[in-house]
């Protein structure tokens, strides 16, 4: 195989290719950094519903310096502090925490705020919205929650040969913004070739970390005997991302949620190893697999760079407000 150029001739030992970009995006970050910031102002505990982000190491650390995670709104004391997950929450739950007082920090992606503002709307010119994404996903179920009367989704190419709709003149395609590119491109084109007037969302819903994380798996997938990815298994662009990576020509791939769950016979036969996580891992998860193939033989490694990164969120709102009435940093830092 023919070096890429800029890159070093490999002499075909083993070596690990490190994915970049790979882990936290800016939504992540900022809903991490969200519970941080809310512990130190408010003290323990703050409640958040569901998983802040799809990430077991960080739902514990964040319990061990006293967050509190519940799957709904009614089991939050009245009264107290609750963060809502980056992947959003439909109006029924607002209305739920408001009518029990909450104190409500709002830790949203502003990328799937961009989606339930899109949802709002075409709604209101009453048009139908075919959401591909995945049934019982959260922020599926925030995203069609703005609008259910409009929204049907759409959970897998083969819906999009069935799916009956009301006008097929007044239809709109939006998603879930971690799935992966092609197979959702391939979701549009089988429901244009039955809806032809099907419109496109204003800008792409799959968000730019998730693309990111795609295009530089796919760029060392065909050069890896194996892809571990590093991610939950209930992260959407993790789970993806092991996807992507056989499909563009990794011989193998498997999800870890750390480098205690590699099983070592995945390295039979294997010089090239790819390694990359999902955009809720934090660094130092990754860190621990390249030591752990160190230690194994796998001690070269090559990171392969296909975008830069430099996006960041500001904090929430009321966060904010209540920072700097603190005088504490408003920045996510
Ligand atoms: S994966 Fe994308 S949409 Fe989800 S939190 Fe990160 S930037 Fe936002």
């Amino acid at each position: 195989m023919a070096a890429d150029a800029g890159r070093p001739a490999w002499d075909g030992s083993k070596r690990v290719l490190l994915a970049a970009p790979r882990g936290y995006c800016a939504g992540v970050d900022r809903a991490v950094i969200a519970v941080e910031k809310a512990l130190e102002l408010y003290g323990s505990p703050v409640y958040v519903r569901k998983e802040i982000v799809h990430n077991k190491h960080v739902v514990r650390t964040l319990e061990n310096r006293g967050a509190i995670f519940v799957q709904e709104a009614d089991q939050v004391p009245e009264g107290a502090h609750v963060v809502f997950s980056a992947h959003g929450v439909s109006p029924a739950v607002r209305e739920q925490a408001a009518a029990r007082n909450l104190q409500a920090i709002d830790a949203t992606c502003p990328l799937v705020t961009k989606v339930h503002k899109e949802a709002v709307r075409f709604a209101k010119q009453d048009a139908e919205i075919l959401l591909i994404g995945h049934t019982g996903h959260e922020e599926v179920e925030g995203t069609a929650g703005e609008a259910p009367d409009h929204i049907t989704i759409i959970d897998s190419p083969e819906i999009a040969d069935t799916v009956q709709v009301k006008d097929p003149d007044n239809l709109v395609w939006l998603s879930q913004t971690t799935l992966s590119v092609d197979e959702t491109m391939e979701t549009v084109r089988r429901l244009r070739q039955r809806f032809p007037n099907l419109q496109d969302p204003p800008s792409d819903d799959i968000c730019y970390a998730t693309q990111n994380r795609q295009v530089a798996v796919k760029k060392i997938a065909p050069e890896a005997d194996l892809v571990v990815v590093v991610g939950s298994a209930n992260s959407s662009n993790s789970v993806r991302l092991v996807e992507v990576a056989l499909d563009a020509g990794a011989r193998s791939s498997y999800r870890v949620d750390n480098a205690d769950e590699i099983d070592e016979t995945w390295l039979d036969g294997v010089t090239t190893v790819g390694v990359t996580s999902g955009a809720s891992v934090p660094e130092i998860l990754v860190e621990e697999v390249v030591e752990w193939l160190a230690a194994r033989g796998y001690g070269s490694v090559e990171t392969v760079t296909t975008a830069q990164e430099d996006l960041v969120f500001s904090l929430p709102t009321d966060l904010r407000r209540d920072l700097k009435r603190k005088s504490l940093p408003v920045t996510p830092v």
